[in-house]
């Protein structure tokens, strides 16, 4: 391995960031150390790794190293919604098996309940709550979907609450829906409110470097880590840096990069609020897969949340964010035309990596390095376990759930790009097609 080729550059207009209270000057990495184990990315999966690693090996010294500001990669720049299981209600393979799906359910509340723990011991203040998500319908189709979700729920013995046109409305205030479903084991959370504070409580065996991506890495073990002002020697690597891992030369052909976009209001005033009604907090995700995510956020702001490209993660286009801010523009008015003169404070786009298959990169990548990459869009929860796991499986720790996550496939083989790049933005546009109003 040399250089590492793919590197993130986020901007500051994520909303969950710059909203924050506090955020104290990043501390990079300066001159040569060495550390027992070095975590690579500090979104949910790197932050809990880190956490895990100090909790199971208190006398090691683990580095934590962030290309950018923790809060302000995807992590931070997510929708908020811990979930406990699956967004696409439509997927083919949802509660096929009934097996599978429970595995998947309990590997997601494990993540929750690390978070949760951390959030309770260290008092991170976040807006956690467990709001449960809206899967929530403005179609006939979408409609059906919900049936079928429904359905597909009782299969799985999970609960979850159907609502008419009025619960719906009486719910979320706005009459644009008019099915909704209701599952209760989601958390609605401020994501980099959560990251930073899950950063500022980690044990004191965990250094964290932010502003300090790792450009090149000469492969051991001993391995040794350049950043632009330091080196970094380690027996043990970790990396949790989702796509960014092709970078380093893993997965390269097998990663789908893509990136999708949130924008948020400026806070409602008490009138707006009231003129909308329903509860004060709620996070609906749209009946169709390419539709639009809406929270409505304690702050009195509106969260949207839609279009997804291809992209090599390059958050450069500023044409491509306001393409996306026009998008989210029109799904706000319609579901919101009362508030159409709110304008948003800010649109940021995220970038996610995918796998064709929806497999996870998990465990051993090399000697002396190990991922926990790839969540497909439900990295909050899923992020978090990952990251619990793969440290748990450094430290010669077994389990269930691990022994599970090991046995999982691995990404499939893509197509090269450009083919994969057109292949990817049509099904995506096909999507949106199908999608019509859940837009
Ligand atoms: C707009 C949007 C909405 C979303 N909504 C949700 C949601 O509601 N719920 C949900 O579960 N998921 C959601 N997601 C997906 C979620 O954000 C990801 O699944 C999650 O962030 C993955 O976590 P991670 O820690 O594995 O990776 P990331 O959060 O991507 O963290 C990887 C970190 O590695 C760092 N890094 C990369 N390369 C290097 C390097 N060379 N050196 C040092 N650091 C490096 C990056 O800067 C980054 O901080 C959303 C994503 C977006 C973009």
């Amino acid at each position: 391995m040399g250089a590492v080729t793919l590197l993130p550059r986020y901007d500051r207009n994520n909303g969950w960031f710059e909203t924050l209270a506090e955020v104290p000057p990043a501390a990079p990495l300066s001159g040569p150390t060495e550390a027992d184990v070095v975590v690579v990315g500090a979104g949910f999966t790197g932050l809990a790794a880190a956490r895990r690693l100090a909790e199971l090996r208190p006398d090691a010294r683990i580095l934590l190293v962030e290309a950018g500001r923790i809060g302000n990669s995807a992590a931070g720049r997510s929708s908020g919604f811990a979930i406990d299981h699956a967004h696409n209600i439509r997927s083919e393979g949802f509660a096929d098996s009934a097996t599978y799906e429970r595995q998947q359910i309990a590997l997601n509340r494990a993540g929750q309940a690390y978070l949760a723990e951390a959030v309770t011991a260290h008092g991170i203040d976040c807006d956690w709550t467990w709001a449960g998500k809206i899967h929530a319908a403005c179609t006939n189709r979408g409609a059906r979907d919900l049936d079928h979700f429904a359905a597909t729920l009782d299969l799985i013995d999970e609960d979850y609450e159907l609502l008419d046109s009025d619960a719906t409305v009486a719910r979320l205030g706005i009459d644009y829906y008019h099915r909704a479903l209701h599952t209760p084991g989601t958390v609605l959370l401020q994501p980099a409110a959560l990251c930073r504070g899950l950063a500022a409580s980690l044990p004191a065996n965990v250094t964290v470097h932010e502003e300090t991506p790792v450009t090149w890495l000469d492969e051991g073990p001993p391995h040794e880590l350049h950043t632009d002002g330091g080196t970094i020697r380690t027996p043990e690597l970790v990396l949790a840096n989702n796509g960014f891992a092709v970078g380093f030369g893993f997965y390269a052909h097998h990663l789908i990069p893509v990136v999708t976009w949130g924008s948020m209001t400026r806070p409602l005033t008490d009138e707006e609020s009231a003129s909308i009604g329903g509860d004060l907090t709620w996070g609906v995700i749209p009946a169709a897969p390419s539709g639009t995510t809406v929270r409505r956020l304690v702050d009195g702001r509106i969260l949207i949340r839609n279009v997804y490209s291809y992209s090599r993660h390059s958050m450069a286009g500023g044409r491509f964010r306001r393409r996306a801010a026009g998008a989210h523009r029109v799904a706000f008015e319609r579901r919101f035309p009362g508030l159409a003169h709110v304008p948003f404070d800010y649109s940021w786009g995220g970038a996610l990596s995918m796998a064709r298959n929806g497999e996870p990169v998990f465990g051993r990548l090399a000697d002396g390095i190990h991922g926990a990459l790839v969540h497909n869009g439900t990295g909050l929860s899923r992020g978090a376990i990952c990251g619990k796991l793969i440290a748990e499986m450094v430290c010669g720790e077994g389990s269930d759930l691990l022994d599970g996550m090991l046995a999982t496939g691995r990404p499939n083989r893509n197509l090269p790009d450009p083919l994969l790049g057109w292949g990817v933005n049509l099904y995506a546009r096909r999507l949106r097609m199908r999608s019509g109003r859940e837009m």
